[in-house]
């Protein structure tokens, strides 16, 4: 039986478990993924210990993505950009390879389960933290018109589309110069919806053909998603598919098969 975890720092509330154990069951995989709390100074010494312990690869979540990107002895193109991990697969030779599928599971979750292609459209991401880095490049190779980046401290927002720069137009902009600007889909990757607050976007980027796309999924509607509802937004949608996505592709990369996620999904919603 391959072992595989999700590491974090709080984690008990993670669904990481619930999705894998489907996926597995689907593709009738004998694995077991388990969710372990690690202590926040203790990242690599754990990790060391599930490793010699045979695990097979993990998942890893907030604070420890960081973390795990200077920690992984080999780094996708996805996680060298994103400077973060979320997965890490074990390899034969003994080294660990990180990888960041969020990014990904964004893109698919918009193309895949809501049928938004994102090729000329324009693009606006609210938050510049790690979820933003992950996003980045996998919105970019989908060529957009523009991605617009505001973040309440701009020089993490100008760093950022500095670094993106050569995958496309990237820019930085601070949210009340946004007033004369109209978006396609804007995305929030900040973490004022669990604060149930929403960034400083000027009303009028919203009209009745953006979509809002919350990273953060909750059982009720989100805070930005209620916003966008008010402001008659075309459509509002939150992050649960894009977590599922994501596991899908992590799931990818340890069993070399692609579970279906459509299911998973609704059984979630139904939760
Ligand atoms: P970070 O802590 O790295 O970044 C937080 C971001 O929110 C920063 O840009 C920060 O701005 C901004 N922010 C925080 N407070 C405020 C405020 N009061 N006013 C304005 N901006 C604020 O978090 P992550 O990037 O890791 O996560 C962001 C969100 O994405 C979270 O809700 C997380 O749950 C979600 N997420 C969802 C995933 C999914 O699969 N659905 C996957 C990954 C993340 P500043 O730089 O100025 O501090």
């Amino acid at each position: 039986m391959k072992k595989y975890y999700v590491l974090g720092n709080p984690i008990e509330h993670s669904m990481s478990p619930i999705i894998h154990r489907m996926f597995a069951k689907q593709l009738d995989r004998n694995i077991s993924y388990d969710r372990v709390k690690v202590a926040v100074d203790n990242f690599q010494t754990q990790l060391k210990q599930l490793l010699s312990s045979g695990m097979s690869g993990c998942n890893i979540t907030v604070p420890f993505k960081g973390v795990a990107w200077e920690f992984a002895d080999n780094l996708s193109p996805s996680a060298a950009m994103a400077e973060a991990v979320n997965t890490i697969v074990c390899e034969n030779d003994g080294t660990i390879t990180g990888h960041n599928t969020d990014g990904v599971g964004l893109v698919n979750d918009l193309f895949c389960n809501y049928n938004l292609p994102l090729n000329n459209k324009k693009i606006l991401i609210a938050g510049a933290g790690g979820a933003a880095r992950g996003i980045l490049q996998p919105l970019l190779q989908r060529h957009p018109a523009h991605i617009s980046i505001s973040n309440r401290t701009h020089e993490k927002a100008q760093y950022l589309a500095q670094k993106f720069s050569h995958l496309g137009p990237v820019y930085a902009i601070r949210y009340h110069r946004l007033s004369d600007q109209s978006f396609d889909l804007i995305i929030n990757a900040t973490s004022l919806s669990l604060d149930a607050a929403v960034p400083p976007i000027p009303d009028c980027c919203i009209d009745s053909n953006t979509t809002l796309y919350d990273l953060m999924y909750a059982n009720e509607l989100t805070s930005f998603q209620l916003w966008g509802k008010q402001l008659g937004a075309l459509k509002t949608i939150d992050g649960l598919g894009m977590l599922v996505e994501q596991a899908a592709e992590s799931f990818f990369l340890w069993q070399n098969s692609r579970p279906d996620t459509q299911s998973v999904i609704e059984h979630l919603k139904k939760k």
